[in-house]
């Protein structure tokens, strides 16, 4: 038995944060040797990912950065669902044989290590000067898959410009919200109850998410929750990310009631406790079975250098709006400091999309500087590049009229002026991978 060894820590914190694959982050924390490689069983030689810069790729992301062109032959990670279709591709670089592309699941051992296996070996086919390998997920939940290039039994030398990976599922286009309130909610300027904030919510979703079908929202308590409940007291505000574990408060995603199970969760506190910012999710978070990464969290409260400010009903659903984009792989359509710092990779300035402009005099503005880390829960924050921020939390002159993606969902700062609809193409993309995902 080959002991293989492959995660070095640095390369798991650069991995998770690199492209927030946060609910591996777990996975892997104590993880620093994989052991339980399969055995070879043929006469191939299997080339396991290298040990270094371990990126992620999300399905129909068209910002895919220059660094995964860079590591796509030595080790590229992948989230796949059962089910889905998926093809990478990239140009065919002339003064190569075309390469072979070793795909491999990774599991938990019982050591509590991880182990890799080799699930197959695919050729390309060539179109329009592109290889392109095609596949399919036959695993029965969602998995994270690796991949690498090969040719004569190492690792293939090749150019591979212009990587895209597409993937295309067996789900329906319908979604179901559950809004889960925890702890003490005051009463929302806009929204008296929590079935009127439940009313504008499935409102906005239904105008902004037009490619999906919107169907129920529920409306749940934490503290009743059959298992869970006596966690959430209902007369103590509930501050997200005092520590690590109460985050994202994921334990409540895939609520126990019939038809709930499924429904996206959207989690609201008193307050995230970090500074301006207004809620969170993971990039392609995409999952809607519960466990890591199944919810998303929005605040009654912003944290503000003088205190706390409360939010409108309308911010706090517009916010719900956001971050429930970046659930389903959508981008900031400019991308903050935060992003560039959490992606490791500064090509990746915007999302990638034709038809979302992006925003060079937000690059220019302190603001672009905001959204860092305060410190305390620098690379273990899983989501930090997702935050939304409160532009009236900083004293800076910004004027989201300068903004050409100003009127877009996913410009990635919070005003009265921003954020009022999806382009075509971010709505195709988010059509297609609600469809990836079980639910
Ligand atoms: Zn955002």
């Amino acid at each position: 038995m080959a002991r293989h060894t492959f995660f070095a820590p640095l390369c798991i914190r650069r991995f998770f944060v690199a492209k927030k694959a946060w609910p591996l982050f777990i996975f892997f924390i104590f993880l620093f040797s994989l052991d339980g490689c399969s055995e070879p069983s043929d006469p191939e030689k299997i080339v396991y990912p290298r040990d270094e810069d371990l990126f992620a790729i999300f399905p129909n992301d068209l910002a895919l950065g220059d660094s995964v062109d860079a590591h796509l032959s030595t080790g590229i990670m992948m989230v796949v669902h059962p089910g889905g279709h998926y093809k990478l591709s990239f140009g065919v670089d002339s003064t190569h044989e075309a390469p072979k592309m070793q795909l491999f699941r990774v599991y938990p051992t019982p050591n509590g290590k991880y182990g890799m296996s080799k699930i197959e070996t695919l050729k390309p086919q060539i179109s329009g000067g592109r290889y392109v390998f095609s596949f399919v997920c036959e695993e029965n939940q969602r998995s994270e898959w690796m991949l690498t290039l090969v040719e004569d039994d190492d690792y293939y030398k090749g150019r591979t410009p212009n990587v895209q990976f597409e993937g295309d599922g067996i789900y329906s286009d319908t979604l179901s919200l559950n809004l889960i309130s925890v702890g003490l909610i005051e009463s929302i300027e806009g929204a008296p109850s929590m079935d009127s904030l439940a009313r504008l919510l499935v409102r906005a979703f239904r105008e902004n998410y037009s490619t999906f079908v919107i169907d129920t929202i529920y409306v749940n308590r934490a503290e009743n929750h059959p298992t869970l409940g006596q966690n959430y007291p209902s007369d103590k505000h509930w501050h997200a990310g005092v520590s690590s574990q109460d985050m994202s408060l994921s334990e409540l995603g895939n609520w126990p009631a019939k038809g709930v199970e499924s429904a996206l969760d959207i989690v609201l506190v008193h307050r995230i406790e970090e500074l301006n910012v207004l809620g969170f999710a993971g990039l392609f978070a995409a999952n809607l079975v519960g466990g890591m990464g199944s919810t998303v969290v929005v605040g009654s409260h912003a944290l503000s250098a003088s205190g706390e400010r409360p939010l409108a009903a309308a911010e706090i659903v517009k916010i719900a709006v956001h971050e429930t984009g970046h659930f389903f792989g959508l981008r900031h359509t400019t991308s903050t400091w935060a992003d560039l710092e959490g992606y490791h990779d500064l090509s990746i300035l915007e999302d990638g999309l034709e038809d979302t402009p992006s925003c060079p005099e937000l690059l220019r503005s302190g603001l672009y500087k905001k959204g860092e880390s305060t410190g305390a829960r620098d690379y273990y924050v899983p989501n930090r590049a997702y935050k939304m921020m409160d532009a009236a939390g900083y004293s800076i002159a910004f004027n989201p009229d300068d903004c050409p993606d100003g009127y877009l969902v996913m410009f990635p700062v919070s005003s009265e002026k921003t954020m009022k609809s999806f382009s075509g193409q971010q709505l195709k993309l988010l059509k297609r991978n609600l469809m990836l995902i079980p639910h």
